[in-house]
């Protein structure tokens, strides 16, 4: 039977998240995301979930009416036409910005999961199965941590809900000490199983945040840890705090910026260094090679390109000696579910995924929340992607995003309400 879109809906939605630090200043009371739905002639609605960019819905509205009629199993063609349509992503999108910028792989990662998810439910098989397959039934992930104020975000800015308990109170409280970022990951673990911990750190400085290392490692034992400074340590600072806490990595995220200056500083080191900031894209994938600038590239399907180019990454990292993992940003079920049939397809997997999926608290897809049992989240059951939009939670948290007047991610903006002096720096400690 012929198959061909009928329809694409753009939906962009902002969901609560919490006042989260990092190098890039502080979460907004909002985080932004954007919900695709592919709908076919036959009525199957394939969906996806992007970070949310005001630029990237319109390039998207542009590119809609072009697909009217398109095969979904043609995402060669779909690729193609986005590069004719749009020209490739600009050098410097990825560059210095505190995170990824860049439109054409956004785009074709929004239009590529939605696809998959089509086919999935065209064929009735899952999306792993259309990755080649399943490895493994469940894909864990970490704990991931962040300092922050106190507060779980929202209409009111940092609102509280004095009713809530366990991880839901916890994850309002403030942590700006290692004490709190110990807490933290108590009440994280606990609520989760996580059997691996993360803190997002760059926020304060690196003796404090070697500190809270330490106090992690005291407290959790073997648990492996990583410390993740979006690259804004110096060479020095790098150098001297990191050989204080090396010894209770797992591994170092990130501590410096550029692939020269990870190369350099990894040499003189004993840990293993990660990245989702040097190597971000095959065409950085040469210069990583040459210079070996990580160990562990931290994959990340809505950046590289899609679930396919995902893939294609495992195999080059299997050929050149790199483990993959997966980075994350605030996010919804609908990226979680695409993130767990990739981790479940891909064979190189060591090292458990990162997600910021326990501080958000709504949802757009029927049936709620996605469950972590023991840190892990199961492979959705059912064709394509196996989850399907609640449309009426949708629209509450597009209503959201018309209300709340964010069109960009902005955590400069944000952390300049709480300190009016502060301004981004590529390298600040
Ligand atoms: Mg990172």
């Amino acid at each position: 039977m012929e198959l061909y879109i009928e329809k694409i809906v753009i939906t962009p939605i902002a969901i609560t998240d919490p006042p989260l630090l990092n190098a890039a200043g502080l979460h907004a009371s909002y985080a932004l995301r954007t919900v695709v739905e592919i709908i076919t002639n036959t009525g199957i609605a394939g969906v996806s979930e992007i970070p949310g960019n005001e630029e990237v819905n319109k390039a998207l509205e542009e590119i809609a009416p072009l697909l009217r009629g398109w095969d979904p199993f043609q995402l060669n063609g779909l690729q193609r036409l986005i590069h004719n349509t749009f020209g490739a992503d600009k050098p410097d999108a990825r560059g210095d910005a505190p995170w990824d910028q860049r439109k054409v792989v956004h785009i074709f990662s929004a239009l590529e999961v939605a696809c998959l998810d089509v086919i999935g439910k065209y064929t009735d098989r899952p999306v792993v199965d259309l990755l080649g397959g399943k490895m493994r039934d469940e894909v864990p992930f970490a704990a991931y941590l962040f300092y922050k104020y106190e507060g779980a975000g929202g209409r009111l800015g940092f609102d509280m809900d004095p009713s809530a308990k366990g991880w839901a109170a916890a994850r309002q409280q403030a942590a700006i000490d290692p004490q709190g970022v110990v807490d933290q990951a108590k009440a994280m673990c606990r609520e989760f199983g996580f059997q691996s911990i993360k803190l997002k750190g760059g926020a304060f400085p690196p003796n404090e945040e070697v500190n809270a290392m330490l106090a992690l490692h005291e407290e959790f034992g073997g648990m492996p840890l990583r410390h993740d400074p979006n690259a804004n340590w110096t060479m020095g600072s790098a150098l001297s705090y990191g050989t204080k806490m090396q010894d209770v990595l797992e591994y170092w995220e990130d501590p410096v910026r550029g692939q020269k200056n990870m190369a350099e500083l990894r040499r003189q080191m004993k840990v293993p260094f990660a990245t989702n900031m040097c190597t971000t894209s095959f065409d950085d994938f040469p210069e990583s090679v040459r210079l070996h600038s990580e160990d562990i590239i931290l994959s990340d399907h809505h950046f590289w390109g899609g679930l396919k180019a995902s893939m294609e990454l495992s195999r080059l990292c299997m050929t050149f000696d790199r483990a993959l993992s997966m980075h994350s940003n605030s996010h919804l079920g609908i990226s979680l579910a695409a993130m767990v049939h990739l981790g479940a397809a891909i064979p190189n997997f060591s090292y458990a995924l990162d997600t910021h999926y326990p501080w958000q608290s709504e949802e757009i897809i029927k049936g709620g929340r996605l469950a972590f049992e023991n840190g892990a989240v199961a492979v959705p059951e059912g064709p394509g992607l196996g989850v399907e939009l609640d449309h009426a939670a949708l629209q509450s948290l597009h209503n959201n995003y018309l209300e709340c007047g964010l069109t960009e991610r902005n955590d400069e903006i944000e952390m300049q309400k709480v300190n009016p002096d502060w301004s981004f720096k590529p390298v600040r400690w």
